[in-house]
Order: C-alpha cells, then structure tokens, then sequence
C-alpha cells in the first residue's frame, strides 16, 4: 500500500489564487497591503524563509519588505521598530522571524506588535480569542495552515480522533484546540501527545489523523501509525549529511518511506506544511488589509 499525498504546493497554489484575488480586490480601492519582515541577525535558514516568504508575498501583489537588525540589538530598540511599524497606516501585518537571539525576550516582543497586524497570529490576544472561538483574531499559521491541509485533501475530521505530538506554543498546543473546536473541518477528538507521554506508540496507533510536531528527526515510523490514517508532518530538523555542499540537510519527524507504507494519506516534507504556512500568513495579511479598510 502507499498513501495519498497531501501536496502542500499544490493546496498553497490554491490559496495563493484566492489571496492574490482579494489583493486585487483591495488594489481596485486603493489599498495596497503591505507586510514587513523583522529579522534579528543573520541565522542562515532564517535569511532563506524570510526571502521565500517575501518572494511568495510579492508573487501574490502584497508589498513586502524585510527590516533587518544586528544580532547585539537592544530590546529597546527593536521594541521602537515595532512601534513605528504599528504607526504606520501602509503597514498591515508585522512578523517578526524566530528565532530571535536568547538576549531578545520572545514573550515581550511578540506582544508589542499590534494585534490587528499580527499575521502570524502569536499576540495573547490573538491566542486568546483561539481558545474562546472568537473568529475575530488571527490564527497562527502553521496550525491554521494543517487545517486547511485536511480540508483541501478532504479528509474527514469530525469524529475522528486526531493525535498531536508535541504540545509547543507555536504548533502542536494551538493545533490541539483548532481540531477541537466545534466547527466544520474540526469537530475532533484529540490527544495532545508529549515527551512525558506514556507508551506513546500505543497512543499514536489509534490516531485517525496523526501530526508530527515534536521537532525529532524521522522520528514516528510505521509502528507509530494505524493503517490508513492521515499523517501530517510539521517538523524541519538539521541533521549532518557530510556529503551535502551545506553540511546537513533538513529532514521532517516523520520517516516518510516507512509510514507511506501504512499511512492512508500522508504531507510530504519538504513540500507539505512549510507551503501551507506561508500561503495562511499571506492571506492574514490580505484580511489585516481587509478589515482596516472597512
Ligand atoms: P517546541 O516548542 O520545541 O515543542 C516540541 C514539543 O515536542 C514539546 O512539547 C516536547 O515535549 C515534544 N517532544 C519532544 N521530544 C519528544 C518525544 N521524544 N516524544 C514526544 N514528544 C516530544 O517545538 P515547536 O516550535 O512546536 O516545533 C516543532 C517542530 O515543528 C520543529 O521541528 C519546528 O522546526 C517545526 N515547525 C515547522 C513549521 C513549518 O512551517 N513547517 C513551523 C513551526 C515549527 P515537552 O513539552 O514535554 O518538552
């Protein structure tokens, strides 16, 4: 047997259609949606998403821009960035790359941005409204992003019984309350696996919908997985490869050869989350647009 790919390309090729369709839209009233990238010293892979993220952004008609900081800056200096950001009426949505430098609280930083223009939907505020069901925030992307992911592969989700592995601010504990929720492409029941899980392939064998995001390289393999369920792989995790001209490569938490063997449905990676989570930011961004022109 082997699964049904999720392509997360072609699932974020739709998005990007209908995002560059409401840019359009906005465009016709003279709003121009503008979306600016902070980057706090020079991480090779944060240079490379932020330049992917800023290309995409372009392709879709959005105005992009990247501001960026030398790894010794103040917090009171990148806190004055944001501000002004927050001032200025051509800028829509702020995402500020992680990782910042250890010097750099995440906590403070994230809550400076103004809520209506944090795309990437980290704001308490934001988190807050997701745990209430307050449609009015922004979700974060990467979860909001596996979502659409089941709904555009059309895998059924109510009823179900999804396991998340990995209970993280950013993915895994977001994504437990998204599948929870009372609402059409949700309706799960779910489990909300961690490294202090008991006898978790005992666990993960009875997911109906399965999602890598513990950050462990190749780690759920076929005896992790019930056959026939969908599996979403999440992680992106540097491993030596002495034989690349980088020195490492980049693999998932999933061992895609041995768990497409069972899986009924699986993302491949690269090419299955990373896709979707830029074409969710992008489409933040369009209704940051939206909803301060109304
Ligand atoms: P994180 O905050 O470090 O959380 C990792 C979680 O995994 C923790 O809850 C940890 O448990 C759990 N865990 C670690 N080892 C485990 C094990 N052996 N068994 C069970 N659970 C284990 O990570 P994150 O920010 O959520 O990111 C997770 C992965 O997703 C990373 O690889 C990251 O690079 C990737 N990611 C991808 C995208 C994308 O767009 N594709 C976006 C964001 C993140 P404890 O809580 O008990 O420590």
């Amino acid at each position: 047997m082997s699964a049904h790919l999720l392509d997360g390309e072609i699932f974020a090729a739709q998005t990007h259609r209908e995002t560059s369709a409401r840019v359009t839209a906005l465009k016709a009233k003279g709003i121009v949606p503008g979306l600016v990238f902070i980057r706090v010293g020079e991480d090779p892979a944060s240079r490379a998403y932020v330049s992917r993220k800023e290309k995409r952004a372009q392709e879709v008609g959005i105005a992009s821009r990247t501001l960026v900081l030398p790894e010794s800056t103040p917090l009171a200096n990148l806190l004055k960035e944001i501000d002004a950001l927050n001032a200025d009426p051509k800028v829509h949505g702020i995402l500020i790359q992680s990782p910042l430098p250890p010097s750099l609280p995440n906590d403070l930083v994230y809550a400076r941005v103004a809520p209506t223009k944090d795309v990437d939907g980290f704001h308490p505020l934001n988190f807050g409204k997701l745990l209430l069901g307050d449609p009015s925030g922004f979700l974060p992307c990467t979860p909001a992003g596996i979502l659409e992911i089941l709904r555009l592969g059309k895998i059924p989700t109510a009823g179900k019984h999804a396991v998340v592995v990995g209970r993280g601010q950013i993915v895994g504990r977001p994504l437990a309350l998204l599948l929870a929720r009372k609402a059409p492409g949700a309706d799960c029941t779910v489990t909300l696996a961690h490294s202090r899980t008991a006898d978790l392939p005992a666990i993960t064998r009875q997911a109906d919908i399965l999602i890598g995001a513990l950050g462990q390289p190749l780690f759920l393999r076929k005896e992790h997985v019930q056959p026939g369920a969908a599996v979403i792989d999440v992680g992106v995790n540097r491993v030596n490869d002495p034989s690349s001209p980088r020195g490492y490569r980049l693999v998932g938490d999933v061992d895609f050869e041995s768990v497409k063997t069972v899986a009924g449905a699986i993302t491949p990676n690269p090419g299955g989350v990373g896709p979707m989570t830029i074409a969710l930011l992008l489409s933040n961004t369009a209704r940051a647009a939206e909803d301060l022109s109304r």
